[in-house]
């Protein structure tokens, strides 16, 4: 038998109705093992997320604001999920707990914890599952990275003992016991941190939609969902801003080569997508997607006979390292060379970065532009296909885009352009329908 993994997000936990419906789903299937729980997302979209809640509220108890207000919002809002389901269920004293951990300053990442540490209790009573503290269970080193190791042995050991169990997700603890969060959206970084210590089948990941979509719904209108992805494609494609799994998310279940499958729970019927290690399927269409960002700027350098200079590139590199800066990409000519960062980074340090370059090389001439977008086409269709890039490149030219750089990663799984920001929705409405509809 096959055991799987859930993890529900905070729109899918924002309110007893929700409850009702993660219970249907994972009653039924007996596979449905153990679940993961965000903290109460967003009822309406004028409504506040629980986890802002508390941050906003540790803001004013350390501003020795009066809290008693926000504070009992907080608290309403699990106890009208308790009463919804009819539970019988106290917990004044972890309350009181946690309003006394807010006057006495236990940090933010403690306070912020508390959301999911609340809903996974209140599930776990709900669906009468086991619940497993986060804090025992998931370790962080003393430098504030995540501890693989430790975590997937002591993890594994609870497991095996608990047949069934709900554990709270967002957060874990350090060697002295404190506790830390992920960041933003970390719930799915435990669910994948669990599937792989319970050696799960699969990793459910439950969400308000049915699965990745092609392209960004901001600038085309309805795209396509996205049946099968393979890690590699996903790693492309969330490195440009694919936001409906946290990035990091997909390390734990790829070590162990767990498939992930993104879920509606509001149509639990629609099959989303699955994020697999590898396929055999053949892709619908050549691309399997195509995201994109704005705000790069690019710095470049011109010096004759540049690329006979032993460690050219190496320099560079190493001046804006010690910057502080990192670099998405160095496209280069013969006696040029381009490295382009967010400009956001760049802002910080333009000046001594440049300083540095022409300390490190000398180049004949150096400038930077900015108002770059990159869009990243990526797809394991493109994989020894012909042809692909010229369909890319007339699609472009026929809506009238300049094209200002280009990479093809060697893997031929994904061709990033760099047009003007001005031309960033036209591209992306060229590509995608040059390869869609
Ligand atoms: N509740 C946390 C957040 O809002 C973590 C999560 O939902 O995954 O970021």
């Amino acid at each position: 038998m096959g055991l799987k993994v859930l993890k529900f997000g905070g729109s899918s936990l924002a309110d007893a109705d929700h409850f009702r419906a993660v219970a249907e789903i994972v009653k039924a299937d007996p596979e449905r093992r153990y679940v993961v729980a965000s903290a109460p997302g967003k009822r309406s979209s004028t409504d506040e997320k629980v986890t802002d809640m508390l941050y906003n509220c540790y803001e004013m108890a350390a501003d020795e604001r009066d809290i008693s207000e926000v504070f009992d919002a907080i608290k309403q809002r699990y106890d009208d999920i308790i009463e919804g389901l009819g539970i019988d269920l106290d917990l004044t004293e972890v309350y009181d707990k946690i309003k006394h951990s807010f006057l006495h300053n236990s940090g933010r990442d403690y306070v912020a914890s508390r959301g999911e540490y609340l809903n996974a209790m209140i599930l776990a009573k709900y669906l009468d599952y086991t619940f497993i503290d986060a804090r025992k269970c998931i370790f962080f080193n003393d430098d504030g990275a995540f501890d693989a190791e430790k975590t997937n042995q002591v993890l594994s050991s609870y497991l095996a003992k608990t047949p069934k169990a709900v554990i709270p997700g967002f957060y874990g603890s350090m060697p002295n016991g404190t506790i830390k969060t992920f960041s933003r959206g970390g719930s799915d970084i435990t669910g994948s941190i669990v599937a792989r210590a319970a050696s799960a089948t699969i990793y459910e990941n439950w969400t308000d939609v049915s699965g990745f979509l092609m392209a960004d719904p901001r600038c085309i209108k309805d795209p396509a969902v996205i049946n099968t992805i393979t890690y590699k494609e996903l790693r492309e494609l969330s490195y440009m801003g694919a936001t409906v799994l946290h990035e990091d998310a997909i390390f734990p279940v790829r070590y162990a080569k767990i498939p992930i499958n993104i879920k509606n729970t509001n149509r639990p019927e629609d099959r989303g997508t699955f994020i697999v290690p590898d396929t055999d399927e053949i892709p619908e269409h050549v691309i399997t997607g195509v995201a994109g960002r704005t705000g790069f700027s690019t710095i470049t350098l011109e010096k004759d006979m540049m690329n006979s200079e032993l460690g050219f590139g190496r320099r560079v590199l190493q001046a804006i390292e010690e910057n502080g800066v990192s670099f998405e990409h160095f496209p280069s000519g013969i006696d040029t060379m381009t490295v382009v960062m967010a400009t956001a980074d760049l802002q910080k340090k333009r000046g001594d970065i440049m300083a540095s370059i022409c300390k490190a090389v000398n180049p004949d001439n150096i400038f930077t532009e900015d108002n770059l977008a990159l869009i990243a086409i990526v797809g394991r269709g493109m994989v020894k296909a012909k042809g692909t890039a010229a369909r890319i490149f007339t699609a472009l030219a026929d809506a009238g885009v300049n094209i200002r750089m280009i990479d093809q990663g060697s893997c031929e799984l994904n061709i990033i352009v760099g047009v003007d920001e001005h031309d960033y929705i036209p591209a992306l409405k060229a590509i995608y329908s040059e390869f869609v509809k």
